[in-house]
């Protein structure tokens, strides 16, 4: 299967390739967890998450670096209201946008080839990847729109942490390093060119050293295999029996004792 733009989030594609966010979605990050089951019903087409504002005020500044946003407006009438003006939202991308545009430097990293695809064969697995903005032969930048740059996110194992190894931002850096590595024996740095919705917009263009990207790059070596499997079909997913999914697909057999309830405290 040759990718696309118009195929590349198909569901033959997701099934013949592995991404950052298939990834993501069975193996989880620090801050999300991850579940199986709910994974392999998004892949067979029996479960779709939905479509957050977030996620549309991020496609919608992609969109307007990729010089689409014509098109993506089009195709989306929930960006405007009945008296067809932009919804706060949106409005508020507009200005993320002005906001990245009156930056030189910032406007330099995201000047590269826009949403370039690119494929490997890496750790037994089929992988792709999209980048926001390819500079061949120099960098490969990914652009992120949100809320706020310098929260410190917190997990119960790991403790306090900047948003990118929560967000498992640096698993992404670490596959589109490799995959392009693998396509053009080129190691880029990789950036994530940052602007928050915040009411005065912060920006800022934020470099994750290789050092770590390789330490990550170990992790999704060692878990690769068994996505696979679970692709394959050879091995049952496993339910979380917390995530939106597992909730809507519950079937109760039998009571549980109330100290059950909080789980592994
Ligand atoms: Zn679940």
């Amino acid at each position: 299967m040759i990718l696309t733009s118009e195929n590349y989030f198909s569901q033959e594609a997701d099934r013949e390739y592995l991404s950052v966010s298939q990834y993501k979605n069975f193996v989880g990050t620090l801050g999300k967890p991850a579940c199986e089951a709910e994974a392999m019903a998004l892949l067979n087409g029996d479960w779709e998450r939905e479509k957050t504002t977030a996620l549309m005020v991020g496609s919608y500044v992609d969109a307007h670096f990729e010089g689409t946003l014509d098109l993506f407006r089009a195709q989306n009438p929930s960006l405007f209201k009945k008296d067809g003006g932009l919804k706060a939202e949106y409005v508020k991308a507009e200005e993320v946008i002005n906001r990245i545009e009156r930056d030189e430097q910032f406007m330099k990293y995201m000047s590269g080839e826009k949403q370039v695809i690119m494929t490997a064969e890496m750790f037994g697995a089929k992988w792709k990847i999209k980048i926001d903005s390819y500079l061949e032969g120099k960098a490969i930048v990914d652009l992120k729109v949100m809320r706020e740059l310098h929260k410190a996110e917190y997990t119960k194992d790991y403790g306090y942490m900047d948003f990118t190894q929560y967000w498992g931002y640096d698993i992404q850096g670490a596959v589109y390093q490799e995959v392009v590595y693998r396509n053009t024996g080129k190691r880029l740095p990789f950036y994530i060119a940052a602007a928050t919705k915040e009411k005065e917009s912060d920006i800022a263009l934020i470099w994750i050293d290789d050092k770590h990207l390789h330490e990550k790059l170990i992790e999704v070596e060692q878990n690769t295999p068994k996505i696979l499997a679970l692709k394959a079909g050879d091995v049952e997913p496993i339910r979380c029996e917390l995530c939106d999914y597992c909730k809507h697909t519950k079937v109760l057999t039998k009571p549980i004792h109330f100290s059950e309830l909080l789980g592994e405290v």
